[in-house]
């Protein structure tokens, strides 16, 4: 399909940024630079948000519900049509082995055709009130939304965020994260061909420092969707602070799994090890912290090393359990973490191999289980992003929810027992957005509302929940 490589694409038309300049695009699997994006400017935000203002003040303004609807799902077809180009190409540009590309792929078609059923049933209230008065609410579109994604999971995030905003009526400004946009343009296309209107969705890939920071700090944006770390995240919440534009923060995490002793292993393990090592680690979600009930310490770590040792790392066409990480800067931090821990000794009690043919110049790093980790230690407390398993022993319930939510973060947690009562107390204990409880997986079940506590933001994102962020209150009182 249609690239539009190095371009920005506004008012529905795909066109060179005003900087005239592009940015490469690195395949990490190999280090070769496989194409290029356009490096967006301030100067094509300010025309992305005017050709935005526009559209809603022409046809898509005015649009009745059960047509958006029908562009959403025009799309999510049009999506899964494509579904073989999109996936090579996000398996490429981000790393990951295919079948995993494969996921997001179909994940943003549901995201779109989700939205489509949800259009035209999301309705206000009336409300009881004086004798002479009737009082009505309307769920109205902000406006403008602007929407900064990073570039682990595009077309998951896309589909969970511009699918919001547009269900809701929103016109929208996307700028994707430098180190994979390639999807986001594919999807710019397909939206024009579902017959969404020309400014509806406009696209400026570029820096965070030059367009992310323009969508911020320009007037003319009426909501912020922000997913990436924590600390580009509280910049993006204090910028917006100037224009006072409501923000919803999808951040960083360090999320825990707890195995009682009563847990049924078997069924946990493959869980457990997808939930450190999918998209190599590089997952907000990912469980790196498994907190283990002592009694089955030794026996889970033991079974946990053996799948460590069976796991195997190479390029993303390869279709291995890891591919590369995504660049060469997140693979020495990655390694920085990992020196520190060996210097104090820390048990590194399994790790899996890169095969002998990945190439010299991919970001490859090897799947690594740590044991007995101090939790209050900095790799069980800091995001590292790599493929990496930390064990640490708990002696009861209560000592379990403090290492679990005693980090800074807070964006999903499970549980593994057969007990019913202590599901749910645990359940209402954790400190996070979502808790899985005998399972895990945050990035499939569209329908199931998701977002952060504590430093992995705040505001939902994803099922119904997300349209009424998507959307303002608006309040009519009639006096008869
Ligand atoms: P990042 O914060 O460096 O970048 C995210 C986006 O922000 C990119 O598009 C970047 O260009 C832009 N940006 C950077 N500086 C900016 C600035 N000053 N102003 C405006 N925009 C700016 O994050 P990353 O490295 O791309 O992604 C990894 C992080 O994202 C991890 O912390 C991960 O946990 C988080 N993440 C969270 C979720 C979630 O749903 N909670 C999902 C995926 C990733």
């Amino acid at each position: 399909m249609k690239l539009n490589e190095g371009k920005v694409l506004i008012d529905g038309k795909w066109q060179d940024s005003s900087s005239g300049e592009i940015l490469p695009s690195i395949d990490p699997s190999d280090g070769s630079q496989f194409g290029f994006i356009a490096r967006g400017t301030s100067e094509d935000i300010k025309r992305a948000i005017q050709s935005a203002q526009k559209a809603l003040d022409g046809k898509w303004g005015k649009i009745i519900p059960s047509e958006r609807s029908r562009l959403l799902y025009n799309l999510s077809v049009l999506i899964l049509e494509n579904q073989d180009d999109l996936t090579e190409m996000e398996a490429q540009d981000v790393g990951k082995p295919i079948s995993q590309a494969r996921v997001d792929v179909k994940a943003c078609a549901r995201y779109f055709e989700f939205y489509s059923g949800a259009v035209d049933k999301i309705h206000g209230e009336t409300i009881p009130f004086l004798e002479d008065y009737t009082v009505l609410t309307l769920r109205e579109p902000h406006g403008v939304t602007g929407h900064i994604i990073p570039w682990n999971y595009p077309l998951q995030i896309i589909g969970r965020t511009i699918g919001g905003a547009l269900t809701m009526g929103n016109c929208c400004v996307l700028k994707p994260g430098e180190e994979a946009s390639k999807t986001a343009l594919m999807l710019g296309e397909l939206a024009l061909q579902a017959g969404i209107p020309p400014g509806v969705f406009n696209i400026v890939p570029g820096l965070g420092v030059e367009a992310g920071e323009a969508l911020i700090n320009q007037s003319g944006v009426d909501h912020i969707s922000f997913t990436g770390s924590t600390k580009v995240g509280k910049l993006v919440q204090k910028n917006a602070a100037n224009n006072a534009v409501p923000v919803t923060l999808e951040l960083g995490g360090k999320s825990p799994q707890i195995i009682f002793a009563d847990a049924d292993l078997h069924m946990a393990i493959p869980f457990l090890v997808n939930a450190s090592i999918q998209n190599c680690g590089q997952t907000c979600s990912a469980a790196s912290r498994v907190l283990i009930e002592r009694p089955i310490y030794e026996y889970l770590v033991e079974l946990l090393s053996k799948e460590f040792n069976k796991l195997q790392v190479g390029p993303a066409q390869r279709n291995l359990d890891c591919g590369p990480l995504i660049n060469k800067k997140q693979k020495s931090r990655l390694e920085k973490y990992l020196k520190k821990a060996k210097s104090e000794g820390l048990n590194f009690a399994a790790e899996g191999k890169i095969v002998d043919d990945a190439p010299k110049g991919g970001n490859y790093v090897k799947p690594i289980l740590i044991r007995d980790v101090p939790p209050d230690n900095v790799i069980a407390q800091e995001e590292l992003f790599g493929p990496v398993m930390l064990t640490i022993p708990f002696e009861d319930e209560a000592e379990a929810l403090n290492i679990a939510n005693g980090t800074p973060y807070g964006l999903v947690s499970s549980v593994w027992t057969k007990d019913g009562s202590r599901q749910f107390q645990m359940a209402k204990k954790l400190k996070s957005g979502q808790v899985f409880i005998n399972n895990y997986g945050a990035g499939g079940g569209v329908e199931l509302p998701f977002g952060g506590v504590k430093l992995s933001g705040h505001g939902r994102e994803k099922g119904f929940e997300s349209l009424y962020g998507f959307s303002v209150t608006k309040t009519i009182a009639i006096k008869h």
